[in-house]
């Protein structure tokens, strides 16, 4: 991190700056020009607080030569990290693809949804038991009884299971849940995370709606920074000025944060256009765009469903969907390390 100083300041404000920054572990690297001087930050400056720095007098400019996330950070951990689940790996190369409905809606609804993508060849099973839905009015997910049922369609299928938590106080449920998925809207939910944090399960976290990429990956960091190295990121659209979608896909996000960050990265182009037909497309782009995976909603009976029929593919579209991935996958772009 490199500061800039103003072309005049008092003696005192410049031992009280270098003092703090001193008292921080860092090592300051002085060069003095005829009309500015330049301190140069040498340590871990994940802790120094930009804008803090900013704002003080003596300071003209403040600029980070490296991203704040030193835990998600490629530079220091140049090798793909894959998240186990089960018999499933998420990352270092495969696609891995999950499957399932928006929302469980019964016993029946799931282990019908969850035999058929396995058989197509998806590694784990996706259903919200608790919903973030925009109206209180709409269905909110079958909360504690849906977890159960996903943990029965575990039993029957074998097929790990991931489902949204929306309040810590929850977490006592996600106990034989394989994958914990925090959604878009609590992507910066820091408490959220925090604790999450604590946990060593596998968190699927998804791109908030009109989060940056930098802030998806410092969401990505207060996780790790509790010790729990097991996340998975999502792009799943974000919201653009663009309405004939339901989101914009932002592919270009995939193959820059490969680059980025060892973790890996699935899109949900389920979400990511609110539209079935367009979930093909956008799968098979995703892929060529270097996803390690996909997530996708599948129910046996889209225009009943409770929850984003619009967005979902029969089981048939489904498997369709796989054949394809298949033929795209060795053309993949890989990032450099
Ligand atoms: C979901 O996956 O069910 C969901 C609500 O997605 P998002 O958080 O991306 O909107
Ligand atoms: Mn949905």
């Amino acid at each position: 991190m490199i500061l800039v100083l103003k072309e005049k300041y008092s003696r005192e404000e410049y031992n009280k700056l270098t003092e703090s920054l001193k008292s921080m572990g860092l090592q300051l690297h002085e060069s003095r020009g005829s009309h500015t001087t330049i301190i140069g930050l040498i340590g871990d400056t994940s802790a120094v607080d930009d804008e803090h720095l900013a704002s003080l007098d003596i300071i003209e400019t403040v600029k980070r030569i490296q991203e704040p996330y030193k835990n998600a950070n490629r530079k220091f951990h140049p090798l793909d990290t894959v998240v186990k689940v089960g018999n499933a790996k998420i990352g270092g190369g495969e696609v891995s693809v999950i499957a399932g409905p928006c929302s469980v809606e019964s016993k029946e609804q799931l282990c019908s949804v969850a035999e058929d993508v396995k058989r197509s060849g998806a590694v784990l099973l996706r259903g919200g038991a608790f919903k973030p839905r925009t109206s209180p009015y709409a269905f909110q997910g079958l909360r504690d009884q849906g977890i159960k049922l996903l943990l029965e369609a575990k039993a029957e299928t074998g097929l790990p299971i991931v489902t949204e938590i929306m309040d810590i106080s929850h977490l006592p449920l996600f106990e034989n849940v394989d994958v914990i998925q925090v959604g878009a809207r609590n992507m910066q939910n820091f408490e959220l995370l925090r604790e999450l944090g604590k946990t060593k399960k596998p968190i699927l976290l998804k791109r908030g709606l009109s989060s940056t990429i930098e802030e998806f990956l410092m969401s990505a960091e207060y996780i790790m920074a509790g010790g729990n190295e097991n996340v998975i990121l999502c792009e799943r659209g974000i919201r653009t000025f663009e309405r004939a979608t339901r989101n914009t896909l932002d592919l270009s996000a995939v193959a820059l944060l490969k680059t980025l960050t060892h973790l890996p990265v699935i899109v949900d182009p389920s979400h990511a256009t609110g539209i079935a037909s367009l979930v093909k497309p956008m799968a098979l782009a995703s892929v060529a765009a270097g996803a390690d995976g996909l997530i996708i909603e599948v129910h046996n009976d889209p225009p009943h469903a409770l929850c984003d029929g619009q967005q979902s593919l029969t089981p048939q579209a489904f498997d369709d969907l796989m054949k394809s991935v298949k033929n795209i996958e060795p053309y993949a772009y890989k990032a450099q390390a």
